[in-house]
C-alpha cells in the first residue's frame, strides 16, 4: 500500500503540536486531582423524579423515523433531521446543529449478467410485500457498494469464499489467478471494506459480494417475511470506506470539512476504494457460482446453496455496469442539549445514534433513534421536574454514519480541544434492538460501572434484572459506529449497549418498521429495556457520582496482553531483561492508577483515560492514537488491544516491533510520572 503523503506531512506537523497537548492533560488532571468530592449520586436520584420510558410512544418514533429512507445527504435524510429537532424542542431542549459538506457516494444505475450463449441478466432488486410499504422501496437505493468507481467491464469470475487473506493463499497453492478478474466473495468473518482492499490489492479488476444463505439465509431460519432471516433477493448495501485506515469525510483527514479547510484530490484519498463492485443477493450469485469452472472448493469455502462450489475461474464472463455518483453533499448532525449546572461551555455527557440509513433502517439505526428520542423526551419531562443535572447533558444524532462515520467524526475534528477538555464520556446506541440478548462494549474504565448498572436493567421476557439471567460482560470496543473518534482519536471513556439477536434483513430494504414491530420486538418492550437502561447509566455519569470510572484497569488489560504476547516478543525483539522490566513498569503503573482512581474525582479519573493517548498515533495510521485499542486493520470490527504491538508482531519487522514497543514503554513512564505527581500531591504515601 502507498502512503497518502500529503497528509502524513501534515499529521507530522501536528504531532509536534499535540506534544503540547498531551503535556497539558497531564497538567490538567494535576490541577482537577483535588476538588472537592462532588453531590453523591443518592441524594440526586432522590432529588429528580423517575420516569419510564413509554412503549407506544416508542413505536411512534420508530414509524416516524422510518417513514423516509435516509440515505445521507438525501432529501429524506434531512428531512429526519427536522423529524428529530421538532423532537428534542418539543422535550424543551435546546438544539444545536452541524453542517458539513463531505464526499459521498450514490447509485445510478447498476446492471449484470451472466454472459455465454445464452446471455442472461441477474437480478438486483428486492420484492416489495404490500403490507411492508419500505420493502417497494428498494428501488430508491439500488445496490450499492459506496465510493467504488463506476464501470462497464466483461469479465470471468474467480470465488474467494470471504475473501480473507488466507483465502487468497489458498487460491495461489491451487493455481487459481485472481489478477485481473472479478473476485466474488461472499459476506462475513471481516468488514467488507477488508474485503474490498484485499482485492485490490491481490489485482482483482472488481468485486462481488453476496449474503450466502449458510450465514445469515434459510440455513440460520426461516427468511422474511416469514422470520428474520435474508431472503432469496435481500442485498446488504454498503460502504468498503477503508476506515482502519481513518474514518470520516474521505477527503479530510483528521480535519473537520467546513469552510475554509482544504480537500485533498480524491486520487490521494487513501480510504477510498480503487476497484469497482457491488453487493448481490444469494439469488444472483448462484448462477454464477454454478457457472464456476476449476477446482472444486474446499469444505470451508461451501455455503448453503444447492451446487458444488468451485474456485474458478468461471466458464463464462460476468458483464458488470455500474453508475456511482461520487460529489460533495451536506449532511447535518442533530444534537439536543440539556444544560447542567456546568452549563453550555462546560463538562457534558454525550449519548449518541446515526440517523441516515440505507433504506429504512428499521434496526440500524432507527431502533436506536427511538430509543434516543424517548430518552430525549424522558429527560425533558425530568427538567421539567426540576432536574438539572451537574453535568450538561447532549444527545446526538449523527449523519452519514453508513458511509464511514462522518457526522461523529466531523464533530470531533471540529470540536477537538474542547471534548478533550470537557466530555467525560460517550455512550453510543446505533442497531439498538434486534433480540432478546443484552449486549454491552465498555473502555476498560467504563465496563465494571456499564456492567452493573445495565445489568440491574428487568430483562422484559424474565421479569428478571438482565445480569440475574445471564453474566453481562463488557467486550471491548473495536470499530464501525459512531464512538470510534471519541475512543480512538480524543481518549474518551466510551460505552456501546443494546439488545441483539440474529436476523438478515441488515442494509436490505427490509429492515423496516414493519420488520421491528412484527418479527423483532412486538410492544416495543426491548426498546423500553434499552432507554431505561441508557438512562440509568447517563444520570450517575451527569451527577458527577464517584466511581464509575476505574483507569486502572485499561492498565490491567495492557498487561494480560503483554504476558499473552511474550513469546512473540522475547522471539522478535526483547531480551527477558527487557520484557521483566516492561511489565513491572506497566505493574507499577497500574497500582499508582488504582490508588489514584478511589481518591479522585470523576473529571480526574476520566482523564486519566488520556494517558493512552500518542500525539504520533498508531505507525502507518495517525488518526488511531488510542495506544490501548484500535480496530483491527485486517478485520475491520474486531477490537485490537495494544495495536500497534500486535500488528507489529504480524509483520515480523524486529525494527518495527522495537518500535512499537519503545511507544508503549514512553507512554508508561509518562503515566508512571503523571501518576506519581498527583499522589504526591495529594501527600499519598507510596512505593516506587
Ligand atoms: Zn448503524
Amino acid at each position: 500500500m502507498e502512503q497518502a503523503t500529503a497528509w502524513a506531512c501534515s499529521s507530522a506537523v501536528q504531532g509536534i503540536q499535540r506534544q503540547g497537548e498531551t503535556m497539558s492533560t497531564i497538567a490538567l488532571i494535576l490541577s482537577l486531582a483535588f476538588l472537592p468530592s462532588l453531590l453523591p449520586l443518592r441524594q440526586e436520584q432522590a432529588k429528580a423524579p423517575q420516569v419510564r420510558p413509554d412503549r407506544a410512544r416508542l413505536e411512534r418514533f420508530h414509524r416516524m423515523i422510518t417513514s423516509s429512507v435516509r440515505l445521507a445527504g438525501t432529501e429524506g435524510d434531512l428531512k429526519s433531521a427536522d423529524q428529530v429537532k421538532e423532537v428534542f424542542l418539543a422535550a424543551g431542549l435546546e438544539v444545536e446543529e452541524q453542517e458539513y459538506l463531505v464526499y459521498l457516494s450514490r447509485p445510478k444505475k447498476a446492471s449484470l449478467s451472466l454472459l455465454g450463449p445464452k446471455p442472461r441478466p441477474l437480478p438486483l432488486g428486492e420484492k416489495g410485500f404490500e403490507w411492508d410499504s419500505a420493502s417497494y422501496k428498494s428501488t430508491e437505493v439500488l445496490p450499492h457498494l459506496a465510493y467504488t468507481p463506476s464501470c462497464d467491464l466483461e469479465e470471468r469470475v474467480v470465488y474467494a469464499n470471504y475473501g480473507l487473506p488466507e483465502d487468497y493463499e489458498y487460491l495461489k497453492t491451487q493455481g487459481v489467478d485472481v489478477r485481473g478478474r472479478i473476485v466474488l466473495v461472499r459476506y462475513g468473518k471481516s468488514f467488507r471494506g477488508v474485503k474490498v482492499q484485499l482485492a485490490e490489492e491481490n489485482g482483482a479488476r472488481a468485486i462481488l459480494i453476496y449474503s450466502d444463505p449458510a450465514d445469515d439465509g434459510f440455513a440460520k431460519g426461516d427468511p422474511y417475511p416469514k422470520g428474520k432471516f435474508r431472503p432469496k433477493d435481500g442485498i446488504q448495501r454498503g460502504s468498503p470506506l477503508y476506515i482502519f485506515e481513518y474514518p470520516g469525510d474521505p477527503l479530510t483527514p483528521g480535519e473537520p470539512s467546513i469552510e475554509g479547510v482544504q480537500r485533498m484530490n480524491p486520487k490521494a484519498a487513501k480510504s477510498l476504494p480503487k476497484i469497482p463492485g457491488l453487493p448481490i443477493s444469494w439469488g444472483a450469485a448462484k448462477p454464477i457460482l454454478a457457472a464456476m469452472g476449476g477446482p472444486v472448493a474446499p469444505r470451508t469455502w461451501r455455503g448453503a446453496l444447492e451446487l458444488t462450489y468451485h474456485l474458478g475461474p468461471s466458464s463464462v464472463s460476468v458483464r458488470m455496469k455500474v453508475e456511482n455518483v461520487l460529489e460533495q453533499r451536506t449532511i447535518r448532525n442533530v444534537i439536543g442539549l440539556l444544560p447542567g449546572k456546568s452549563g453550555k461551555k462546560g463538562d457534558f455527557v454525550l449519548v449518541g445514534n446515526h440517523r441516515d440509513s440505507w433504506v429504512a433502517g428499521g434496526i440500524d439505526p432507527a431502533s436506536g433513534t427511538a430509543c434516543l428520542l424517548e430518552a430525549a423526551t424522558l429527560l425533558g419531562k425530568l427538567r421539567r421536574g426540576g432536574y438539572v443535572p451537574e453535568l450538561s447533558i447532549r444527545l446526538a444524532s449523527w449523519d452519514g454514519e453508513e458511509f464511514g462515520l462522518i457526522g461523529s467524526v466531523e464533530y470531533g475534528e471540529q470540536f477537538r480541544d474542547f471534548l478533550g477538555a470537557h466530555l467525560r464520556a460517550y455512550l453510543n446506541v446505533d442497531a439498538a434492538v434486534s433480540g432478546p440478548n443484552p449486549s454491552l462494549s465498555a473502555s476498560p474504565s467504563l465496563a465494571a460501572f456499564a456492567q452493573k448498572v445495565w445489568g440491574s436493567v428487568i430483562h422484559p421476557d424474565t421479569g428478571e434484572p438482565i445480569a440475574n439471567k445471564k453474566k453481562l460482560k463488557a467486550g471491548p470496543m473495536g470499530g464501525g459506529s459512531d464512538f470510534q473518534v471519541f475512543l480512538d482519536h480524543l481518549g474518551i471513556p466510551c460505552l456501546g449497549m443494546g439488545m441483539g439477536g440474529g436476523h438478515g434483513v441488515y442494509h436490505s430494504s427490509y429492515d423496516s418498521h414493519w420488520f421491528v414491530k412484527n418479527r423483532i420486538d412486538p410492544g416495543f418492550r426491548y426498546h423500553a429495556a434499552v432507554t431505561e437502561g441508557l438512562l440509568r447509566l447517563l444520570r450517575p455519569l451527569a451527577a458527577n457520582a464517584p466511581g464509575c470510572f476505574r483507569p486502572a484497569q485499561g492498565f490491567a488489560v495492557a498487561i494480560t496482553w503483554l504476558e499473552k504476547l511474550k513469546p512473540s516478543l522475547l522471539h522478535l525483539s526483547l531480551d527477558k531483561k527487557e520484557y521483566e522490566d516492561l511489565l513491572a513498569l506497566g505493574k507499577r503503573v497500574e497500582t499508582l492508577a488504582k490508588k489514584a482512581q478511589q481518591r479522585l474525582p470523576p473529571k480526574a479519573s476520566a482523564d486519566l483515560e488520556k494517558l493512552w493517548l500518542d500525539p504520533e498515533g498508531l505507525f502507518g495510521r495517525p488518526w488511531y492514537r488510542n495506544l490501548l485499542v484500535a480496530p483491527g486493520r485486517r478485520t475491520g470490527y474486531a477490537a485490537k488491544i495494544l495495536p500497534g504491538i500486535q500488528e507489529a508482531i504480524g509483520t515480523g519487522d524486529r525494527g518495527r516491533v522495537q518500535r512499537s514497543v519503545q511507544k508503549l514503554r514512553v507512554l508508561l513512564q509518562q503515566a508512571e510520572e503523571a501518576l506519581l505527581g498527583l499522589a504526591k500531591k495529594g501527600g499519598t504515601p507510596h512505593k516506587k
